[in-house]
């Protein structure tokens, strides 16, 4: 029996695995279950060495005392408390953190199954490989980037040196970048703020947008527009969205339309005793009137939480409510620096140099576990600000 079982591995099944067994300690066994022990580093696949873009968690676990197992959950008895897992085996649990993330949806148009992507780091170095293919072979080359939103930006931006590292600077500069996007307005959901700051970035890089289209097909090289238009491109990376990870539809209760299971401000699931869902697996009330997004800001701050109220629910201590603190943006522009935004109206408060060292410090430290650390450092990392302590560190049921 696992007294809190934690299912996925990314930023927040990390933390909630560590804030468990922060307040678990030695009175409770947390196991964390994902088909290996590693961190991808999602938000930063659209730069280049994406080999570089994931961290081996074995370390962390071993100093925190979190077992690991591996394997893919496929089915959840929330009756019985039992995770089926691919090949058979069932891992029974007293509390359960699901904490599956997210995945890209791809649009269902013909040829969109074998297009790249870059949304887990297998699909990231294919297309990096693609990439020097095609610097290797095309004097001129033409990239579509299909999604014109917060990722689909900040790849396209970051192409030009990305095919110059593979095939000398000439090719870089000469080729063709395309940002083709459904909506009319580039980075649409970024709202008016920044989109000035994201236009001129765009036009800097002579990043072509073919806006408020949405694709029909994509085959023999070729992108085919709903409008009947066609672009000859060589290569075609997709960055269309994300929904929850399909394992967050076993979970009983009401979903959003992405997805994610709709949590009270514990994170439980609602119609399911002794479930927690966190991540991009949850829509959940952010404490100002806003619903979490799909981010790794939010994925943070909820795996905490999850895996702190887990640990309580099984001691018997009140839960905590979860609070998101002020909501930021920070989007890479590549050559033009960074644009970073405070609050849901995000309100451009920094531009160029100094938002793209921001960017830089959230990609290589922010959103990273400590590199080492003692077991009472990391389990400290964990702690939900303001949580009191409980006064016995004993599994109650
Ligand atoms: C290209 C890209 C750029 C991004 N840029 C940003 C950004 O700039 N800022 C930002 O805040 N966010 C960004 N994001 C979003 C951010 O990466 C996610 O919000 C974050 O990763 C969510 O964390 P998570 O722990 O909920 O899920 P994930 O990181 O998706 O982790 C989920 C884990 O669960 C595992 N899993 C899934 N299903 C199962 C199963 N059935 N059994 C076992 N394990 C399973 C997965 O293998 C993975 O280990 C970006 C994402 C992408 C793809």
């Amino acid at each position: 029996m696992h007294d809190v079982l934690v299912v996925g591995s990314g930023f927040s099944g990390f933390w909630a695995a560590m804030a468990a067994k922060r307040l678990l300690a030695d009175g409770g066994e947390v196991t964390l279950l994902a088909r290996e022990p590693v961190l991808q580093i999602r938000p930063r696949l659209y730069e280049a060495h994406p080999e570089e873009l994931a961290v081996d968690l074995s370390p962390l676990l071993t100093t925190a005392g979190v077992r690991f197992v591996p394997g893919d959950a496929q089915t959840l008895d929330p009756d019985r408390r039992i995770v089926g897992v691919a090949g058979g085996a069932e891992l029974p649990y007293r509390r359960l953190v699901v904490a599956t993330g997210s995945q890209m949806q791809r649009p269902s148009v013909l040829g969109a199954d074998a297009a790249d992507a870059i949304d887990t780091q297998a699909e990231a170095l294919a297309f990096d490989r693609r990439l020097a293919q095609v610097a290797r072979e095309c004097a001129e080359p033409v990239v579509a980037v299909i999604g014109a939103g917060f990722t689909g930006i900040e790849l396209a931006l970051e192409l030009r040196d990305r095919l110059a590292l593979h095939g000398g600077e000439a090719v870089g500069e000469r080729a063709r970048i395309v940002l083709i996007g459904r909506s009319a307005t580039v980075g649409a959901t970024l709202g008016i703020g920044p989109h000035a700051t994201i236009r001129a970035a765009l036009e800097a890089a002579r990043v072509e947008l073919l806006l408020g289209v949405a694709v029909a097909a994509l085959d023999d090289g070729q992108v085919t527009l709903a409008d009947g238009r066609r672009l000859a491109a060589d290569a075609v990376v997709l960055t269309t969205g994300m929904r929850a990870a399909p394992f967050a539809a076993q979970v009983p209760g009401m979903r959003d339309a992405l997805g994610r299971v709709l949590v009270d401000g514990a994170l439980q699931a609602p119609e399911a005793a002794g479930v927690f869902v966190t991540g991009d697996a949850a829509a959940a009330d952010t404490g100002d009137g806003h619903l979490t997004l799909q981010s790794c800001q939010h994925a943070l701050q909820l795996g905490r939480y999850a895996g702190e109220n887990a640990a309580r629910d099984l001691l018997g201590l009140p839960l905590l409510t979860y609070r998101q603190p002020d909501y930021v943006t920070c989007l890479d522009l590549g050559r033009s620096g960074a644009v970073f935004t405070r609050g849901w109206e995000r309100v451009v408060t920094e531009t160029g140099a100094a938002a793209k060292a921001r960017k830089r410090r959230i990609n290589t430290e922010v959103i990273y576990p400590p590199r080492a650390a003692s077991r009472a450092e990391l389990l400290e990392r964990a702690r939900v600000a303001g949580s009191a302590e409980p006064s016995e560190a004993c599994v109650a049921q």
